[in-house]
């Protein structure tokens, strides 16, 4: 990098360097695309020191699943990884981008401060790619932090399994409260779900529920209680303490394209970034992949395999492009 910090022109600047973004980097740069990745490390999954479901990395911690993607990924010459935080998204005018050698005339600045002492970034790339996973907020209250990524969950699928016949709660405020409960009657009938005092169950599918021995707990709850490291219970705010020992709590996500500022990007109900098929959003040449997409938060292996798809999609616009023959065959 120039004492500037500013590159070459790259293909894709990818914003975001979890399993989505690290895996699309990967394929792209096996293309023999030049690619950069902007990363922030600051993955939602730190909570826990174990990931499940990952085929030949089942148990591995995240962040060691992290730092092998990026080895892979930096191991070609064409890659580039920057301890960063994207802080802006510029589109080049199409005249800019054609004298930046982007030959369809699509084009964008990328702006990143570096952390821990990394050096600020600045890179013109042809396309860009979402890949920043979402911000959760936690229901507030005071001790749930502490059991988060241990007793408490929020990925049914990654880490029901441990939680086979034990006494558990669902946390959740969300209209989809309702599904995940099913979801985890699946592993452990003797389940509470607590609205905490949101009014997001229907009385039917609380009776549906009450069918099959899941109890709803509408009160307002105080806090999370323990035994200094293992969860016991959940403290309701009339005092009643209901004894459990984990489970899984719905967080509400947010997903952070600040750097975007006043482009239009699209939002589901949800908050998450619409994309087409291919993985396009709204704003020609951006592309988004991963947690950020509808349906929201899923795996570690479908957001990688979401990002090499996603990878395939942008090499071939890249192509299509640089020829000028369309998007996809009419
Ligand atoms: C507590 C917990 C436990 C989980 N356990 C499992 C499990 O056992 N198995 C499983 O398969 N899945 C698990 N998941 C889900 C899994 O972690 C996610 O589905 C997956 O990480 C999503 O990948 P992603 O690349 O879309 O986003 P992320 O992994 O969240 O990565 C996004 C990256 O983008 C970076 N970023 C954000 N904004 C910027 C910016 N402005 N500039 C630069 N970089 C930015 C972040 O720092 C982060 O490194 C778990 C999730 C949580 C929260």
């Amino acid at each position: 990098m120039s004492e500037s910090g500013r590159e070459a022109p790259i293909g894709v600047a990818i914003i975001g360097g979890g399993p989505a973004g690290l895996s699309a980097g990967l394929q792209l740069v096996r293309a023999n695309r030049r690619i950069a990745i902007l990363d922030s490390n600051r993955p939602r999954h730190s909570a826990t020191l174990q990931s499940h479901g990952f085929l030949t990395r089942d148990g591995a911690p995240p962040l060691e699943l992290r730092r092998l993607g990026r080895e892979e990924f930096e191991a070609y010459p064409t890659a580039q990884f920057a301890q960063a935080v994207a802080q802006e998204v510029v589109p080049l005018s199409p005249d800019e981008a054609v004298a930046a050698g982007f030959p369809d005339g699509i084009g964008f600045r990328i702006v990143g401060n570096g952390i821990r002492g990394s050096a600020d970034v600045e890179f013109i790339a042809r396309r860009v790619l979402i890949a920043t996973g979402l911000t959760e907020q936690l229901p507030e209250l005071p001790m749930i932090r502490a059991y988060y990524g241990t007793a408490l969950h929020s990925c049914v699928e990654c880490d029901g399994f441990e939680k086979t016949d034990k006494p558990l709660v669902l946390i959740g405020e969300t209209s989809d409260v309702f599904s995940r409960a099913l979801l985890i009657s699946r592993f452990s009938s003797d389940l509470v779900v607590f609205t905490n005092g949101a009014d997001t169950i229907r009385p039917d599918q609380e009776s549906q529920l009450a069918a099959i021995g899941i109890r709803v707990e509408r009160r307002p709850i105080d806090d999370i209680v323990g035994d200094k490291a293992d969860m016991t219970g959940v403290r309701l705010a009339d005092g009643e303490v209901i004894q459990r020992v984990g489970g899984f709590v719905r967080p509400r996500w947010h997903a952070p394209v600040e750097f975007m500022g006043e482009l239009p990007v699209e939002r589901d109900d949800w908050g998450l970034v619409v994309t087409d098929d291919r993985g396009e959003t709204a704003v020609r040449g951006v592309y988004a992949v991963g947690d950020i997409v509808p349906p929201g938060p899923q795996q570690l292996i479908i957001a990688a395999g979401n990002g090499a798809r996603v990878a395939a999609k942008l090499n071939m616009d890249m192509i299509r492009g640089a020829l000028g023959v369309g998007l996809v065959d009419e």
